[in-house]
């Protein structure tokens, strides 16, 4: 993701000791799987399923609400936290559950403390980042109470790497690790609040903007929020909750079904397919009128306002012509754009637009009849793009292939920016990646 908000210093405070299944490859491949790493997540458990395996285990009901405050209200790491529960019991949990998904962590610290961004290391070597930024209660001048209250936002990731491959985004990169399971989404947000105890805050939103495509893992993500909306665990309201896409349109079809269950994003970053096929892949199977359609439609039917992202790109996608092309797609919508300037990433020939050049775009998109917002960006010094502490920590890929990156990005572009589609299909990794993901 794009973490935003101005930015200044860093302090690192690790707390992860580098294994080697972490750093084996560009992308920390899963290692092979032992019986006790297939163990599921005890926090992803949903839907009555914690009760199930209970009276298979001849308990009591009453444990599974002494399970969940453990799990949800101490936010216990290990089974032998779990102090009201008798010693048999934390044994069998033991042996069945994983207590906590995550082994290990690496924190570092921006924007004077605003900041925390963290790597996971999963179980099986797989990484991941979630980023957890804090936002003080802000008002006018004069006013007794602040008008917005003190925010702390945690955006989590829903899969190792993505598949979908967006040259600006440092997760596309590193290409397509394995989708999270529900405990390893929903264990990031107890991280977090771990490091939120004791300071009197609590977590207000969650965003689904960090590494993968929430949509191509779609019934975990469901899962998690269910889990992470319901007030026997985590209890965080519908509204408080953001899943980005990059525009799954079956996807996003199954969530108007479904009801309004959070607040929709679509990573748009161009109106113009051609621009579009190369800033967002899955452009060239589902164009911009399609998943704007699916948008539009999703907002018709659970009346809650769908917001668009832009990365700004230099010379890229921050033209007057794009600007006006923007406001012409979206200018009957129930819709609201977010421009956010690039975040400097490895390997790509592209730099974010000045300040200037989004200040004068957001201006005519406004003009254009639709509401805009520009985030300034947050985290730069940690690593502010979603993928970047991974790929940091996977290495440098050879010289060679990341001059054959650049060239090929600054080749697509330029035919995108001369009007015409790419001719080029989806790579293989995501055309599985949409065959098993998208429509369930
Ligand atoms: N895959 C989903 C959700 C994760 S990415 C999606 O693309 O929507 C979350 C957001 O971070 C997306 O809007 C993405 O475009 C943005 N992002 C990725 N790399 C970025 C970068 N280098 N600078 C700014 N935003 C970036
Ligand atoms: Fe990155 Fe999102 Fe694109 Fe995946 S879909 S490569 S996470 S921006």
């Amino acid at each position: 993701m794009s973490p935003t908000d101005a930015t200044d210093e860093t302090a690192v405070a690790p707390v992860y000791a580098p294994s080697t299944e972490a750093v084996g490859g560009r992308h920390a491949k899963p290692a092979s799987r032992s019986a006790k790493v297939n163990r599921r997540g005890l926090s992803g458990l949903a839907g009555g399923e914690l009760e199930r395996w209970l009276a298979a285990e001849g308990q009591p009901a009453y444990r599974a609400r002494q399970i969940r405050d453990a799990i949800w209200r101490q936010n216990v790491e290990t089974a032998a936290e779990m102090l009201t529960l008798p010693a048999p019991l934390r044994a069998r949990l033991d042996e069945a559950f994983r207590i906590d998904t995550i082994a290990e962590d690496e924190v570092k610290i921006a924007d004077s403390g605003m900041t925390e961004k963290t790597l996971h290391l999963l179980a099986d070597g797989a990484l991941i980042e979630s980023v957890l930024m804090h936002y003080p209660a802000r008002g006018f001048v004069g006013q007794a109470r602040p008008t917005h209250r003190e925010r702390h936002t945690l955006c989590i990731s829903s899969q190792a790497g993505c598949a979908v491959g967006c040259p600006f985004c440092a997760t596309g990169e590193l290409g397509f690790g394995r989708d999270l399971e529900t405990a390893e989404i929903v264990d990031q947000v107890r991280h977090a609040a771990r490091r939120l105890a004791g300071t009197g805050s609590h977590l207000t939103n969650i965003v689904f903007m960090g590494m993968g495509e929430p949509l191509l893992n779609l019934d975990r993500v469901l899962e998690a929020v269910e889990i992470l909306s319901d007030p026997r665990h985590f209890g965080l309201g519908a509204r408080h909750v953001v899943v980005s896409t990059s525009g799954v349109v079956p996807g996003i079809r199954r969530l108007t079904a479904l009801g309004p269950q959070f607040t929709l994003a679509i990573s748009l970053h161009a109106a113009r397919d051609p621009l579009r096929d190369v800033l967002v892949p899955l452009n060239r199977r589902w164009p911009v009128a399609e998943v704007v359609a699916a948008a539009r439609e999703h907002a018709r039917v659970t009346g809650r306002r769908v917001s668009y992202e832009y990365v700004m790109i230099s010379g890229v996608n921050d033209t007057e012509i794009d600007a006006d092309a923007l406001a012409w797609l979206l200018r009957d919508d129930l819709a609201h754009v977010n421009l956010i300037p690039m975040n400097p990433v490895a390997h790509t020939p592209w730099q974010a637009s000045t300040p200037e050049r989004v200040a004068e775009f957001a201006a005519r998109v406004r003009r254009g009849g639709v509401g805009v917002t520009i985030r300034a960006n947050r985290g730069q010094d940690a690593g502010a793009a979603c993928g970047q502490l991974a790929a940091d920590r996977a290495g440098e890929p050879p010289a060679p292939a990341v001059a054959h990156r650049r060239e090929s990005i600054e080749r697509q572009s330029e035919v995108a920016l001369r009007g015409s589609r790419s001719s080029e299909s989806l790579s293989s990794e995501l055309e599985a990646a949409v065959r098993s993901g998208a429509v369930r």
